[in-house]
């Protein structure tokens, strides 16, 4: 059993599944694409041919009512997370569900009590978690590496590609905006590198050119319970920029570029009193890992990359972000739903 492939069924049939994470689910050499559900039936026709997907269906209920398939990928928009996650659940599969895990803290906390009495894993595409230039910063970091860490800075400003100026740009409800978009993944970044979650937050957001109705940009300052400084920077609207991530600390700093990334990209230097000091690390394919370790925990083996909790924790930051940019006041961020 313990080398049986997992059958998945996919519900939404979207960019990501399409440009990485069928081909993931794939290379992992551990999983087969048994179905998947669109709310258009052509979509999910047409889907299912390119990507030689045997099942395809409108109905969510027919492909969970499939005994064949043992996991779930949800990469709907955001609005639909809790529900597909809830019924996925019901149904006895192991999820791994798209950040953000859902709208609400509220829901995040009913939908891991759920997976938790189902005994099946709830987890997260918190997909950095499992990119060796994140791994290597958090290694360096707790290595001691640059001593005492005093402040860290989250560089995650893009330039959103065309075919994506969809729903992200125009639609509060499906959970649009960068915040819901970004900010998750720069929450669980610093909760990976640092190992340890934000207390309070302060934030300013903008349309600066792309938004309709929601924020394309954010910026904001985190404080952390060791009190590191957090600096989170995300936009949708910049077209000449590479992301980042500084650490800087009493002995030394870690300058990385493009390191919020799909791919396995990116360069790490270590800057300390010896100099300059370029650092290699795994470039091992993101998607695929995380889809490794999901499955290594549908079997019993450690757990996967990102929990329920996890993303939990990051949308419960986003959320405060968010009110502290709507508010102007500092937040304090309580987790005890979600722990
Ligand atoms: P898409 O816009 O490509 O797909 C989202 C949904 O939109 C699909 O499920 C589909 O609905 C519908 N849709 C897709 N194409 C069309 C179309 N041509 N016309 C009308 N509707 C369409 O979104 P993404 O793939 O960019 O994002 C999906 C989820 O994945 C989000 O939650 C996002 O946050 C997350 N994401 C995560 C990433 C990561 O690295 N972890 C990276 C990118 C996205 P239907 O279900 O009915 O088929």
């Amino acid at each position: 059993m313990e080398d049986a492939w997992v059958n998945w069924a996919l519900l939404g049939a979207s960019t990501i599944a399409s440009q990485y994470m069928i081909a993931a689910i794939r290379a992992a050499q551990q999983g087969t694409v048994g179905w998947v559900v669109s709310g258009n039936a052509d979509r999910a026709q047409e889907f299912a041919k390119t990507h030689e997907i045997s099942q395809w269906t409108t109905s969510i209920a027919d492909a969970l009512a499939d005994e064949a398939v043992q996991a779930v990928y949800i990469s709907s928009t955001n609005e639909k997370h809790f529900a597909q996650v809830m019924a996925a659940i019901a149904a006895g599969k192991h999820v791994l569900c798209e950040k953000p895990l859902a709208m609400t803290a509220a829901q995040s906390a009913e939908m891991i009590a759920a997976a938790k009495v189902a005994g099946v894993t709830l987890s997260v595409n918190h997909h950095l978690r499992c990119a060796g230039s994140h791994r290597k910063i958090r290694e360096l970091i707790a290595s001691g590496a640059v001593g005492r860490v005093l402040s860290l800075r989250l560089f995650h400003a893009v330039h959103l590609p065309e075919h994506l100026r969809d729903w992200r740009l125009n639609a509060p409800r499906a959970g649009g905006g960068a915040i819901a978009d970004l900010t998750v993944h720069n929450a669980d970044t610093a909760r990976f590198l640092l190992q340890e979650d934000p207390c309070t937050v302060v934030a300013e957001m903008s349309q600066s050119g792309m938004g309709n109705g929601v924020e394309d940009s954010v910026m904001s300052v985190w404080t952390m319970p060791s009190g590191v400084m957090v600096f989170s920077h995300e936009s949708f609207t910049h077209p000449f920029t590479e992301s980042g991530i500084e650490v800087h600390g009493t002995d030394g700093s870690i300058v990385a570029i493009g390191v919020f990334a799909q791919d396995p990209l990116g360069e790490i230097t270590l800057v300390n009193r010896t100099g300059r000091i370029e650092v290699l690390f795994d470039k091992t394919e993101i998607y695929e890992a995380v889809i490794r370790e999901f499955t290594a925990a549908t079997r019993g083996r450690g757990v996967p990359a990102a929990t329920g909790a996890d993303g939990a924790k990051a949308l419960l930051i986003a959320t405060a972000v968010r009110e502290a940019a709507l508010t102007g006041v500092c937040q304090t961020i309580s987790y005890g739903v979600v722990e």
